[in-house]
């Protein structure tokens, strides 16, 4: 049947849109791709990148900067015989807000477009066995400080992302299952950690583990590694697998659960019910255990664990050797099923690193030999709140790559977050 001329003319308006669109999000890929030490790209070099026209890049970066996500940076050479252009940086006035619940603490901070932390605050506090409405309600205050110190510092916060120690559903925000919370199929309640005038229907909840290995990915070691495992030590040990720039989940979303990798067929029990998991021997408390370690709180008996370990403690180097000896084991397995290349170590293995990596270096050549070189294995150079800077850093990209979502805005509610 012959479609109404008035039809026609709406899909190909459709279809016009869906090429800005993109478009849109070419642009601002490119400029957000750059080196933060290179000079930032003018018009001509953002056109000759990414093959359209000067015209339509000089359109598309009217309306980026209509709408805030870009700033004009002084001049910009283009070449050796290029004119000066006016050089474009993603605007660092604008952010996101990343949240953490972990185990031990409660974490906030605001993480501009360009992925540098402008804000961080971090609390020590014992969450295990807590109700999520009184763990939510003291990081809502947490995340009102935080806006309020955006707010001063004329930082606009556009979206939110929190992270926490357990499986999730993130479409309809429910925990479900985070054994060292003691929460088990538990819906929370976001709504009140929405940032005021915040674009997207709600706060984006993930796996701290997957986060923090793809904080790795995007502000870290990622960029150079191709396919690796990212293992991070808490009260209990996440991972996260990295394959060609993506996080890969599985089709549960439950893939990368390395602190749930039987390594020993003896062991204890495990929080997740199982029996033996990496997370028996490799996590703190099972480190805090096997060193003698004593103090009230984790953050104290880390401190008093690296103290022993500074002063040569026969028995704080045996339980960390140890611990490093169930990560090469839990690797090494991962490595032959699953094609990876390198091992990433963040949380506190990156700060245990010296007296964990020749141990788990030598378990590797034992358990991999020619598969894990020694080389393979780095350390995390992100600081604790890595799974903060992924939670956020998901929210950036889903900026970046939706840019016309801020243009629809109407102009009063661009400064009702600031
Ligand atoms: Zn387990």
């Amino acid at each position: 049947m012959r479609r109404l001329p008035a039809d026609e003319g709406s899909q190909a308006a459709g279809r016009v849109a869906d090429v800005r669109r993109r478009n849109l999000s070419l642009v601002l890929d490119r400029i957000a791709a750059r080196d933060p030490l290179a000079p930032a790209p003018s018009r001509a070099l953002i056109a000759a990148e990414t093959g359209l026209t000067k015209a339509s890049v000089s359109s598309l970066v009217a309306d980026l900067l209509a709408a805030g996500l870009l700033t004009e940076v002084g001049l910009s050479r283009d070449g050796e015989r290029g004119r000066p252009g006016v050089g474009l940086a993603l605007n660092d006035g604008l952010g996101v807000l990343g949240l953490e619940i972990n185990v031990d603490y409660l974490a906030a901070g605001v993480v501009d477009l360009t992925g540098r932390v402008r804000i961080q605050v971090v609390e020590e506090r014992i969450n295990s066995g807590r109700g999520p409405e009184e763990v939510l309600r003291d990081l809502s205050d947490l995340s009102a400080r935080v806006l309020s110190r955006a707010g001063q510092d004329g930082l606009r916060v556009l979206a939110a992302g929190l992270a926490v120690p357990g499986l999730v559903d993130a479409e309809s925000a429910v925990v479900l299952d985070a054994p060292n919370l003691g929460w088990s199929r538990t819906p929370l309640d976001l709504a009140p950690l929405m940032p005021p005038g915040g674009r997207g229907a709600t706060v984006a909840l993930s796996n701290e583990a997957n986060s923090a290995a793809l904080a790795e990915l995007w502000y870290g070691h990622g960029p150079t590694l191709r396919a690796y495992l990212f293992i991070s030590g808490e009260v209990g040990v996440g991972g996260g697998l990295v394959f060609n720039g993506e996080l890969f989940l599985g089709p549960g979303g439950h893939a990368g659960e390395v602190g749930h990798v039987v390594v020993t067929e003896e062991g204890s029990m495990c929080s997740c019910g199982g029996r033996g998991c990496l997370e028996t021997v490799a996590g703190q408390e099972a480190v805090f255990a096997a060193a003698g370690t004593a103090g009230s709180t984790p953050a104290e008996k880390m401190e008093r664990l690296l103290t022993a370990l500074g002063g040569g403690d026969p028995a704080a180097e045996a339980a960390v050797a140890r611990a490093g000896h169930y990560l090469g084991i839990a690797a090494a397995s991962s490595a032959r099923l699953v094609d990876i290349s390198a091992v990433v170590l963040g949380g506190y293995f990156s700060r245990l690193g010296p007296w964990l990596l020749p141990a788990l270096r030598a378990s590797l050549a034992t358990h991999a030999p020619r598969l894990l070189d020694t080389a393979d294995v780095v350390l995390s150079e992100l600081p604790q709140t890595a799974a903060l800077m992924g939670a956020a850093g998901s929210c950036i990209r889903d900026v970046l790559a939706n840019p016309q979502e801020l243009m629809e805005q109407p102009p009063g509610a661009a400064s009702a977050g600031a």
